[in-house]
């Protein structure tokens, strides 16, 4: 009965809000990142994360489903930078005094919320909680892995504002599907970040500096191809779904030169990048003493970890850094 009233919340939430920004790397490329960004581990972490890897992997999209019940999950998956400009404040209390949170709210937060699953991660390894170190290195996963779009850090985020809609599942769902077999996800180890926040705004930065390409080669590319070839429709499972047709991405990707396999990598390498960080903020706590029993029974499920957030005192209602 209550997994029936979750459900009709969930379809009631669709129809609400159909052209929400309910966009994030597909799923196939989050579930890649966090899978590959185990392999970047230092000895002290890689076989604690390789035992869980499925767990760390499946959960890599949590926050995109939670997005469909949980109000205040959309703002942490994106920033628009056009609201904010160049002296947008980087810690989240100068941000809230300058911009007011609801404002903050609006135009997303996604640098500061990764600041903010650091420390929360931190904390977890400080008390060796296996469960929610798995949670929250899973979570900080999805978002570092959303601030390395583009099209994560402007208002024209699907192209709507210059008719160029559906460009954003194509940049990073559909160019990720079609070539993501032949890309090169071994990045080399991950390094400690000496300042977590200065990183996730660099990370916001150079993905705010490659949108112009991404919407202008879509772009020009549109001009000169012949308009009926661009779009085919594909079916999947029991449904058609119109998509941009090989053709048309072959030539979009070669224009833009490895970009999308370069930010997954970049993603992949920095996502390990900020669990150990946090890892060794803690002090690098022995990770072999950690039950992970409790973390692989199958009754367990998001009502559980809430039930646990909500013990601890943890869970707000609002996605800010304290
Ligand atoms: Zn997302």
């Amino acid at each position: 009965m209550k997994r029936l009233r979750l459900f009709s919340i969930f379809f009631l939430l669709l129809f609400l809000f159909p052209n929400g920004k309910i966009f994030s790397w597909g799923f196939w490329a989050h579930k890649k990142i966090n899978h590959m960004a185990v392999f970047t581990l230092p000895p002290g972490m890689i076989s604690f994360y390789k035992k869980n890897i499925d767990y760390i992997t499946e959960h890599a999209v949590d926050p995109d489903r939670r997005r469909n019940v949980i109000p205040e999950e959309g703002p942490r998956h994106y920033i628009d930078m056009e609201h904010y400009g160049d002296s947008v404040p980087q810690f989240w209390k100068d941000a809230v005094a300058k911009y007011g949170e609801d404002s903050l709210n609006e135009y997303g937060i996604v640098p500061w919320h990764i600041v903010k699953l650091t420390y929360m991660l931190t904390d977890a390894f400080r008390k060796k909680e296996g469960l929610l170190i798995l949670h929250y290195s899973a979570d900080l996963g999805h978002y570092v892995a959303d601030a390395h779009v583009p099209l994560h850090t402007t208002e024209n985020y699907n192209g709507q504002l210059s008719g160029q809609t559906g460009i954003h599942d194509f940049w990073e769902s559909r160019l990720p599907e079609l070539y993501g077999e032949n890309y090169d996800f071994f990045t080399g180890k991950a390094t400690y970040i000496e300042n977590p926040q200065t990183e996730a705004w660099k990370i916001v930065h150079e993905s705010h500096a490659a949108l112009d390409s991404v919407l202008a080669f879509e772009k020009s590319l549109t001009d000169t191809f012949p308009s009926d070839q661009k779009f085919t429709y594909e079916q999947r499972g029991t449904t058609t779904k119109k998509v941009y047709s090989k053709e048309f991405s072959e030539k979009y990707n070669q224009l833009l030169k490895g970009m999308v396999e370069r930010r997954l990598r970049l993603a992949i390498q920095r996502v390990g990048g900020y669990w150990y960080t946090a890892w060794i903020n803690a002090g690098s706590p022995p990770l072999d003493e950690i039950e992970y029993k409790e973390i692989f029974q199958k009754t367990w499920d998001t009502t559980k970890i809430q039930d646990l957030l909500q013990k601890r005192g943890t869970l707000k209602t609002k996605g800010h850094i304290d």
